[in-house]
């Protein structure tokens, strides 16, 4: 239990491990992605606004923009010294201000010409550009300081964070361009951004191999580990039940071998050997403790025979209801009438290819479990029919019943269900194996239904 523990404990420590050291590469690779990307439509931008200053046949994007702004400004220096109250000043500055924003970021044309840019040369085109003032001034007789950034405003990469409080949270915002106008009534500086929304989706694509191979990876290892643990957990219930096989072999060897050995020093003693009559009853009784370790010794070699070959059945054609008959007759004179027991067959006459040896050894199990798993008179019914090509024998008893836990492993070599091991009931967990290997080999199955202290079910149905 606890070699299990540590076992499971150390599994997923080492799988948190890789899960924490692929997340750290994972984060490495985003951000080496991330600032390449940014790089890349850094010197990509800068290159489209210097094509675009180059090219003589295009037109200025920024045309409309300043045609607006110099007749916005002719009309306001002219409107600005006439305001005396400072509330009014300041609420006119904010007002010229937002203009010119407005009109800077809306009327401008340089962000198709970028978008379309991109697209040539083959990357995303899709982006948000903002243009951000960073001073301006109505210039007249006097001069009026509109707006003067008090931010700092990084130009490189290292430095982004510091953007993104200018640009209220956009980190991934790139700088295009500084720019400085001085016309007839004003005089301004602003910086034209640009902001791929879809960055995210794009470093995604970019990184989508290596982030796959971590994903298969973890997923591997995982798998590894589940298969390993499952496995050490199936050794370790085999090797319980090779433990309690072996214990519960010695008890039932040890048995019949006291009694031989005792009935051996009895005709030792000098009156018993002038008995004649218990000369012979002690004859028999060693004979018969003899036939009995004999068979518990067959029935062993008998299953590791067959575990290295597949055992050869003597298959003869037979009316099952009459085997049927016979086989727990017999064995209900055989136990001295140790069980009430009823039978209810309905095979239609059908006749079945059997071995009939190990046939009888199959229901002889059955029935003798039956007898034996039970705490009080033993009633068992035995049923027998037809269904869907095969022949259906159901043993029924009123015993202890077998747990849902231990359903699922009866059938299993060596198995006894938990209270098997305290030899209240002998046995060394072979019956039912030989019982599901009997069935096998006539191409059938047995199952079992049960409910504790109620009884158990058992189903044997063999193909005609
Ligand atoms: P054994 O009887 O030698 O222990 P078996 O393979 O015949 O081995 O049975 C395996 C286990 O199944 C038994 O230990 C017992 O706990 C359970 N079992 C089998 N038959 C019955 C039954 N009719 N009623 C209750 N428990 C049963």
């Amino acid at each position: 239990m606890k070699k299990r523990n540590t076992v499971l404990i150390l599994g997923i420590f080492s799988i948190l491990v890789l899960i924490a050291a692929q997340l750290i590469i994972i984060k490495g690779v985003w951000r080496q992605k991330d600032e390449m990307l940014w790089l890349r439509y850094r010197s990509l931008s800068q290159e489209a606004w210097s094509n675009m200053q180059r090219s003589r046949r295009s037109i200025d994007p920024f045309q409309t923009v300043r045609f607006i702004l110099r007749n916005y400004s002719d009309s306001i220096v002219k409107e600005l010294p006439k305001i005396t109250d400072p509330d009014k000043l300041a609420e006119k500055k904010k007002d010229i201000f937002e203009f010119f924003s407005l009109v800077l970021n809306q009327e401008q044309d340089f962000s198709k010409y970028l978008s379309s840019y991109f697209e040539s040369m083959g990357f995303e085109k899709d982006f948000k550009h903002r243009i951000v003032i960073t001073n301006l001034d109505i210039i007249g007789a006097d001069t009026f300081n509109i707006y003067r950034s008090q931010s700092f405003i990084p130009r490189r990469p290292q430095e982004r964070e510091g953007i993104s409080t200018a640009l209220k949270g956009s980190k991934s915002s790139i700088l295009v361009r500084l720019q400085q106008w001085e016309d007839n009534y004003y005089s301004l500086d602003f910086e034209y951004y640009i902001d791929f929304s879809d960055k995210r989706k794009m470093i995604i694509k970019e990184i989508s191999a290596s982030l796959g191979m971590s994903l298969f990876s973890i997923i591997i290892v995982v798998t590894i580990f589940l298969i390993t643990y499952r496995n050490l957990m199936e050794e370790k219930r085999l090797s319980n039940l090779k433990t309690d096989f072996i214990n519960n072999m010695t008890h039932e060897l040890k048995t019949p071998l006291a009694t031989i050995t005792v009935a051996g020093k009895t005709l030792e003693m000098e009156q018993i050997r002038k008995d004649d009559s218990k000369i012979l009853e002690t004859a028999r009784l060693i004979g018969k403790q003899s036939i009995h370790l004999n068979q518990l010794i067959n029935m062993i070699l008998e299953i590791s025979m067959w575990e290295r070959t597949e055992f050869q059945l003597d298959r003869k054609k037979v009316d099952i209801e009459e085997i049927m008959n016979d086989i727990v007759s017999s064995f209900k004179t055989g136990c001295g009438n140790c069980a009430k027991l009823s039978q209810k067959y309905s095979f239609n006459g059908v006749k079945t290819d059997i071995d009939l040896v190990y046939f009888t050894a199959l229901i002889n199990n059955l029935l003798s479990n039956a007898v034996k798993y039970s705490d009080k008179e033993p009633e068992i019914d035995v049923e027998g029919f037809v269904e869907n090509k095969n022949i259906c024998i159901r043993v029924s008893d009123n015993g202890i019943g077998i747990s849902k836990a231990d359903q699922k492993h009866v059938f299993d070599k060596f198995y006894r269900a938990s209270s098997g091991n305290i030899h209240k009931y002998k046995g060394l967990g072979l019956g039912l194996y030989y019982v599901k290997k009997i069935a096998a080999a006539h191409g059938g199955d047995v199952t079992v239904t049960s409910k504790t202290g109620k009884g158990s079910i058992f189903t044997v149905t063999i193909p005609y």
